[in-house]
């Protein structure tokens, strides 16, 4: 999913809470649970688009294992609100990409990522080469420039674009690419 989708999603959670719990400060910590982890994105770009390699996907801040950690922390330690707005904002990220991203069930199991030493052919049916399509075509600016980088990155030549671009496919070049965002 996109940032924007996270936000939305885990922003109608948090409100939910708000409303149940009488306490505004659970909206804003929803949503930033919603929307941080995907944060984790940017070690993975830095390998494949500056250090040009390709083989590995890690997104550290990806797995239910830190869902199940936040249940436990929520039931066992801090049976508040903040930490209930805390869980579910980053259940609607795991959850969100686990059911709306092409991934295999164990894609976003941490332990599962490390046992198979983050090998992407190992966790995911993802290419990673053209990932940044996603994030170039959910920027409002910049896109040209940007596209121009990542593609000297992956030697796509130069006039061309990438195979999943959407704008090859389509004129409409702010949709169609949802399924690549992780
Ligand atoms: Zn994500």
């Amino acid at each position: 999913m996109r940032l924007g989708q996270h936000a939305v999603v885990s922003g109608v959670v948090g409100s939910g809470l708000w409303a149940s719990t009488g306490q505004p400060e659970t909206l804003p910590i929803a949503i930033t649970a919603g929307v941080l982890p995907d944060a984790d994105h940017l070690l993975d770009f830095y390998n494949w688009y500056v250090r040009r390699s390709f083989d590995r996907v890690i997104l550290i801040l990806h797995g239910w294992e830190y869902a199940v950690a936040g249940l436990l922390v929520y039931l066992f330690a801090f049976t508040e609100p903040w930490m209930l707005a805390v869980l579910l904002g980053y259940v609607t990220q795991i959850g969100g990409d686990q059911l709306f991203n092409r991934v295999r069930p164990y894609t976003y199991l941490l332990s599962v990522r490390a046992f198979r030493r983050f090998e992407v052919a190992a966790v995911t049916d993802w290419g990673v080469t053209y990932a940044y399509e996603s994030l170039v075509h959910s920027l409002p600016v910049f896109r040209g420039r940007l596209h121009a980088w990542f593609e000297t990155r992956v030697g796509v030549p130069p006039g061309q674009r990438s195979p999943q671009c959407p704008e090859v496919a389509s004129d409409k070049d702010s949709e169609g690419i949802g399924q690549l965002s992780k």
